[in-house]
C-alpha cells in the first residue's frame, strides 16, 4: 500500500465512523475484505492455524488477531474507538420560543466552545419493537445535518472574548426544528430500514460535526477531522492487521469507553481482550507465557507543541506536526513505557529509517492517560505508549499531520516478536 491511498482511505474511514458502534463496522468490513473471519463470544471457537479472525463486543469494541503456527508472543496494537462527544439524553424533547431542541449529556473531556455554530448531525443506536411484538435493534445514522447550537450573540455578551464559560446544561442544547409537533419517535423512526416500528424502547445516539475529514495547508500538511483521537489509531491498527503476514502473530484491540476511563463491559478495563488471550492461548500456562513474551503498543493522539501556546510544553520534549511519532513517557505510570517497551518501538523505528519523537509534560501540568496502564495492570504485558502529534484534542475538529498515520503504520508493521 502507498501512502496517498493510505491517506485517502483513512478519511473516508473518519467520516463514516461518526460513533463507536459505526467505527466498529467500519473496521469490521475492512477485515472481512483482507479475509479474516469472524468469531462470537458466545459459541465456541475452532481457530485454524493460518486463519484470520475478528470478535466484536456491544458492537462498539472490536479484537482481531492473526492465528500462526509460531506464537511466541504477539505484537499487540491498542486503541479507541470513541471520543468525546454530547449524547441524546433518554427523554431529550425541550420545547421553548418555539423551537424543539433535543437535551443532551457531554461524554468525556469535551473541549465544549468548538461545539457552537457547527452544522450537527445525530447518529448511534436504537432499540425499538415492531408490528409482531419483536425486539429490534438498528444502527442509524441521519448523515445530514439536522441540528445546531448557536453562538450568542456579542451584542448580547459585551465579556464574550474575555472568558466566556460554557454550562453543559443551560447553554449547549441542539436546535432541531421549528416543528414543535415531531416527536422523538416519529424523528428515529423515520431512519430505520425496518418498515413497521410500533415503540422506541431506548436509543444510544450522540451529535457529531457534519462537515467532512479533509486535508489541509498549503501543501496538504495536515489532516482536520472530527474524531482524530483515536480514529486515528483504530485506522492505522486496521491496516497493519490486514497487510502482515498470516505467519506474524499481530492483533489490534479497539475498545470503547476510554474517554470515560474505560472501566465497562467493552472498555479496556473489562474482560474483552483478556478473554480473547486466554481463548488463544488454551490453558494458563500458555496464556501466562504469551503474555510475557508479547508487546502490546498502546496507539493514542498525543499534543503536538503549538506555536501559540508553545509554553505548555517542555522545551525537549515538544512533538512537532509531521516529525514523526510520539513516543510518550511517564515519571508517574500515567502512560506504561518503560525504556524496555520504548526500545523495542524506537529500534524498530530507526531499522525503517522513521522518526520519532518523546512527549514527557511539564512537570507543572498534569497529565493524561491511556488504555496503556490499564491494558499493563490487567494482563501483565510488556506496555509501551504511542502517538501521532495533534493539536485541539477533544475539540469538535482535530488537526494532525499528514506524514505520521504513514509513518505509525510502517513501524507497527516492522515489530515482529
Ligand atoms: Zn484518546
Amino acid at each position: 500500500m502507498q501512502k496517498e491511498p493510505f491517506n485517502r482511505a483513512l478519511l473516508e474511514f473518519l467520516d463514516v465512523s461518526v460513533t463507536p458502534f459505526h467505527a466498529t463496522a467500519a473496521m469490521k468490513k475492512t477485515l472481512v475484505s483482507a479475509a479474516f473471519k469472524e468469531l462470537h463470544e458466545d459459541k465456541p471457537w475452532n481457530l485454524k492455524e493460518g486463519e484470520k479472525y475478528f470478535v466484536t463486543r456491544n458492537d462498539a469494541s472490536i479484537v482481531a488477531f492473526t492465528y500462526p503456527k509460531q506464537r511466541k508472543g504477539y505484537v499487540m496494537i491498542g486503541a479507541h474507538t470513541d471520543s468525546p462527544c454530547l449524547k441524546l439524553k433518554p427523554n431529550p424533547v425541550l420545547k421553548q420560543c418555539g423551537l424543539l431542541q433535543l437535551g443532551v449529556a457531554p461524554y468525556g473531556g469535551l473541549l465544549m466552545n468548538p461545539w457552537f455554530d457547527r452544522d450537527l448531525s445525530l447518529a448511534g443506536r436504537v432499540s425499538f419493537m415492531n408490528e409482531a411484538g419483536e425486539l429490534c435493534e438498528e444502527y442509524i445514522d441521519f448523515k445530514e445535518p439536522i441540528a445546531v447550537i448557536p453562538s450568542l450573540a456579542i451584542h448580547l455578551d459585551k465579556e464574550a472574548n474575555k472568558n466566556r464559560s460554557v454550562n453543559a446544561q443551560t447553554d449547549l442544547v441542539p436546535i432541531v426544528t421549528c416543528n414543535t409537533e415531531i416527536t422523538l419517535e416519529r424523528l428515529l423512526f423515520s431512519q430505520l430500514k425496518e418498515p413497521s416500528p410500533t415503540q422506541l424502547l431506548s436509543h444510544e445516539l450522540s451529535f457529531y460535526d457534519a462537515q467532512h475529514a479533509a486535508f489541509i495547508g498549503l501543501e496538504q500538511e495536515f489532516i482536520a477531522s472530527a474524531r482524530l483521537d483515536n480514529l486515528l489509531s483504530c485506522y492505522v491498527a486496521t491496516r497493519v492487521l490486514c497487510n502482515v503476514s498470516n505467519n506474524d502473530a499481530f492483533l489490534m484491540v479497539c475498545s470503547d469507553h476510554e474517554e470515560v476511563g474505560s472501566e465497562s463491559t467493552s472498555g479496556a478495563a473489562g474482560s474483552f481482550l483478556e478473554s480473547v488471550l486466554k481463548r488463544i492461548s488454551g490453558d494458563f500456562e500458555s496464556y501466562t507465557c504469551l503474555m510475557r513474551r508479547s508487546l502490546m503498543v498502546s496507539c493514542d493522539n498525543a499534543h503536538a507543541v503549538h506555536p501559540n501556546f508553545s509554553d505548555k510544553h517542555d522545551a525537549n520534549h515538544a512533538p512537532q506536526i509531521n516529525q514523526g511519532v510520539v513516543v510518550k513517557v511517564n515519571a508517574n505510570q500515567r502512560y506504561a513505557s518503560s525504556s524496555r517497551g520504548v526500545s523495542a518501538f524506537v529500534h524498530a523505528a530507526a531499522r525503517i529509517h522513521e522518526p520519532t519523537q518523546t512527549f514527557v509534560t511539564r512537570s507543572d501540568l498534569g497529565c493524561g492517560s491511556t488504555i496503556g496502564p490499564i491494558t499493563a495492570t490487567r494482563l501483565g504485558v510488556e506496555t509501551l505508549d504511542v502517538g501521532l502529534p495533534t493539536y485541539a484534542m477533544h475539540s469538535i475538529r482535530e488537526l494532525a499531520g499528514s506524514d505520521d498515520a504513514w509513518s505509525l503504520y510502517n513501524i507497527l508493521r516492522e515489530l515482529k516478536r
